[in-house]
């Protein structure tokens, strides 16, 4: 087993990380950048190294000086963590030449499926459904107009290169397809530096269903759980639940064995994610995530299965210990994304000083999260604050779990998504399973959020009254209360 490891990340990912690393007795190694210099993980860790002077991402995403701290520090391997290099061929190779081991798959696994073009060819070879589209990218709006009607609208348009969401745009008519091509594509263009569009239908009720699989370097490949992330925003994941609410031992079998034809197909070895759009019954390839992907707890949740550590023990060359049969789900287990952010405000970003913080706990909660009273969120990265993750026997008791779980969270100085939370956990569609990707605008998620926000205010206010207090104690008494309103007042008091 390795010794020493260096984490190449930031945030709760990289405490994860390390909390695997420490129970497997292996010492870490954090990097971090001047933003980051009073972030829990750099304390955490057994180490850390300083590993640039520029305040945005743009330190952890240095190829160079990953690889001369992992070298200075004598770590063995290095764990990339989500988003940043865990991606990164280039990373993965370098890691490769240096002797350090890559925590991940092999560097051709991660191309394979690097461009989600690519990909699809991989799996309509390898007989993986995919979403009708096209296998090749496309620059020139007549081609673009032929393969569109082809397809038949609604269709949307993908940067190849993409991810998180970005530059994909819906088409519903031809006379759309024109501005939405060229703003796809400079979106494109910017954030990846390739303007490589391609073309799928764009399926209409999809739900979001991913399987976690796991592949040792003996061939060994087996699927863990699926995770349902229909509940989004801007295409982004908040809240992820396993198993899914439309699961069936068949069904799961089914899509399962599917994954893991996929992982196979391309070689690939490590943890790693199959994503499917499933539509009435009917289920298509969507992309594969080649990383720890941030919803991993709830797989970790119902399976006891510890991901991170499964992924070390798996590049320290071990052999998975279990076979596909002796995969188990107990119980039902959901996430919610704790972000700064404002539900209320097109989900703008919050960062600041966190002034006050407390996370729940009791039975069945886990908080995968990276800060602490006094901890100013940084405006450069993501807008994480934690993952709230409650587990149940089954649904009913995971969503009353997760409900009281969120009515303890106390977050006071930056506006916070609780209360988005709140409002979709008591919606009766949302209870019943029924959901869809399309689910916060179908069932106006927004107003209920107006609500909830008013009358949470109102109850920690009624409390500080019968508790005899002033305005400044009353605004500070509701925003204990855990609401939105009022975390907003109490900010602005004190
Ligand atoms: P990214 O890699 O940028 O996250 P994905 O291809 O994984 O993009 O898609 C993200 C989300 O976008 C999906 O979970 C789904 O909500 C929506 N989406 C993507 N492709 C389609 C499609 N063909 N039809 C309907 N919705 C889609």
């Amino acid at each position: 087993m390795f010794k020493k490891i260096l984490i190449a990340n930031r945030g709760e990912i990289a405490i994860r990380v390390m909390r695997a690393c420490r129970e497997l007795g292996i010492s870490t190694v954090a990097v971090y950048s001047e933003a980051d210099k009073n972030a829990l993980f750099a304390k955490y860790a057994d180490e850390a190294v300083f590993i640039g002077p520029s305040p945005s991402s743009q330190s952890y995403l240095k190829i160079e000086n990953i690889i001369n701290a992992a070298r200075e520090t004598g770590a063995e391997a290095v764990h990339p963590g989500y988003g940043f290099l865990s991606e990164n061929t280039h990373f993965a190779s370098a890691c490769e030449e240096n002797g350090i081991v890559f925590i991940g798959p092999p560097s051709h696994a991660i191309d394979a499926m690097g461009s989600k073009i690519t990909a699809r060819q991989t799996m309509l070879a390898a007989g993986v459904p995919i979403v009708p589209g096209i296998e090749e990218g496309i620059t020139d709006p007549e081609d673009a107009a032929k393969v569109a009607e082809n397809i038949g609208y609604p269709i949307i348009l993908k940067p190849a290169a993409g991810g998180g969401g970005i530059g994909m745009k819906i088409v519903q008519s031809s006379d759309e397809l024109q501005p939405a091509l060229a703003s796809s594509q400079s979106v494109a263009r910017n954030a990846f530096g390739d303007d490589t569009i391609y073309i799928e239908k764009y399926l209409t009720e999809p739900r979001h269903i991913e399987f976690q699989i796991l592949a040792d370097k003996k061939g060994k490949t087996v699927y863990v759980s699926d995770r349902e992330c229909s509940i989004q925003r801007r295409h982004q994941k908040l809240i992820e639940e396993s198993p899914s609410p439309v699961m069936t031992e068949e069904l799961r079998e089914k899509m399962g064995s599917i994954a893991v034809k996929a992982a196979k197909a391309i070689g690939y070895v490590s943890a790693g994610t199959v994503e499917f759009m499933y539509s009435r019954g009917d289920f298509y390839f969507l992309e594969m995530n080649t990383r720890l992907q941030v919803e991993h707890p709830i797989t970790e949740m119902v399976t006891g299965v510890d991901l991170a550590k499964e992924q070390i023990r798996i590049a320290a060359g071990y052999p998975l210990g279990y076979d596909q049969s002796d995969m188990r789900i107990r119980g039902w287990a959901i996430e919610c994304r704790i972000n700064a952010e404002d539900p209320l405000n097109d989900f703008s970003p919050s960062p600041g000083k966190i002034k006050r913080y407390r996370s729940p706990g009791g039975p069945g909660i886990r908080v995968d999260s990276g800060v602490y009273t006094g901890y100013v969120i940084p405006p450069y990265y993501d807008s994480l604050i934690s993952k709230l993750v409650a587990l149940g026997k089954d649904r009913n008791e995971a969503i009353a779990r997760m409900e009281r779980a969120l009515y303890e969270y106390i977050i006071v100085g930056v506006k916070t998504n609780i209360v988005f939370h709140k409002a979709v956990l008591r919606n009766t569609r949302f209870r019943s399973g029924d959901i869809n990707t399309h689910f916060i605008k179908e069932e106006n998620i927004i107003e209920s959020v107006k609500s909830i926000a008013a009358e949470d205010y109102k109850k920690g206010a009624s409390l500080a009254s019968a508790l005899g207090a002033d305005s400044r104690q009353i605004a500070a008494i509701s925003a204990a209360v855990g609401s939105y309103l009022s975390q907003q007042k109490a900010g602005e008091k004190s």
